[in-house]
């Protein structure tokens, strides 16, 4: 970056904690500005606290028109956007298919896949205008794999992966690149409620179903989310400039998502 070049903005959505606040810092470090919506109140005033005045903004990205009002504010505050992380994502219900109910699917669709739509949309003029644009989903490895137990969230990784190859083709003649990113089970919170959620459908412990999902993976271990934010830094910069299209496994090679104490 040259001194007088703009700054550079990234727009992060679920960015105010989890995988997507390690993205956040990395990106912040690396010199953008941020732009993050997230839901949860609490978490976004910490986020600010932490990270800067006017860094977040409350915002359900599942909700239409809350994301309409949020890019109004967005274009109060700014004047390009430079990357785009789509990372919201929630983990959804656990159960055979017969078992799960309406709302959960339905819940589950709409932040996982159609708040893409709802936020992706207004990045794209902007990009468009400025010739220019990184736009990064977070999908999964279980939008590369079956996942058992797991039909909603698996609807919506692998939907992620086949609208960043369609977005790819649609977008790169504006120099717009768009690729997804499947991150195999990731350390933090969140798998350990999905651990907790399995271990009790299944009628096993925890730390049992913490091995399987171990030993799924080549390198048998879970993923940092450092690696994840320096894969979206990289994408970003120089080193991804001919990169689109694609759904980069950050997973340790996972082999395979069955699990051997099916069903
Ligand atoms: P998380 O649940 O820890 O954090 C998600 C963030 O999103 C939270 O700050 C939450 O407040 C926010 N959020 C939830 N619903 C929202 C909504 N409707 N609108 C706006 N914000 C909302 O999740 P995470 O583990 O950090 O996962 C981030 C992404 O990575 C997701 O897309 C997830 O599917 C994907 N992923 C996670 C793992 C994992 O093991 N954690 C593995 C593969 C992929």
């Amino acid at each position: 970056m040259t001194e007088d070049a703009p700054r550079p903005v990234a727009v992060i959505s679920g960015g105010a904690s989890g995988i997507g606040q390690v993205v956040a810092r990395a990106l912040q470090d690396a010199g953008y500005a941020l732009f993050v919506l997230d839901s949860n109140a609490d978490q976004v005033s910490r986020f600010c606290e932490v990270h800067g005045e006017g860094s977040a903004l409350v915002c359900d990205v599942s909700s239409v028109d809350q994301v309409d009002r949020a890019f109004q504010e967005f274009a109060a505050r700014h004047q390009r956007l430079d990357v785009l992380v789509n990372n919201v994502g929630i983990a959804g219900p656990h159960g055979s298919l017969e078992t799960l109910a309406v709302e959960d699917w339905q819940r589950t669709i709409d932040v996982d896949l159609n708040s893409l739509f709802y936020v992706t949309r207004h990045a794209i003029p902007v990009m468009k205008r400025q010739g220019a644009g990184v736009i990064i989903n977070m999908a999964s490895n279980a939008g590369l794999q079956g996942c058992p137990l797991r039909s909603p969230y698996t609807a919506a990784k692998w939907a992620t992966v086949g609208l960043t190859k369609t977005w790819a083709m649609d977008l790169g003649p504006w120099n717009i690149r768009v690729n997804a990113l499947c991150p195999g089970s990731v350390e933090g919170e969140r798998i350990d409620g999905v651990i907790a959620r399995d271990a009790a459908q299944r009628g096993v412990t925890a730390e049992a179903i913490r091995q399987v999902y171990q030993r799924q993976s080549s390198l048998q271990r879970f993923i940092k989310p450092e690696s994840i934010a320096a894969m979206v830094v990289f994408l970003a910069g120089p080193g991804g400039e001919a990169i689109s299209g694609q759904a980069v496994a950050i997973d340790g090679h996972t082999e395979t998502l069955a699990n051997w104490m099916s069903p």
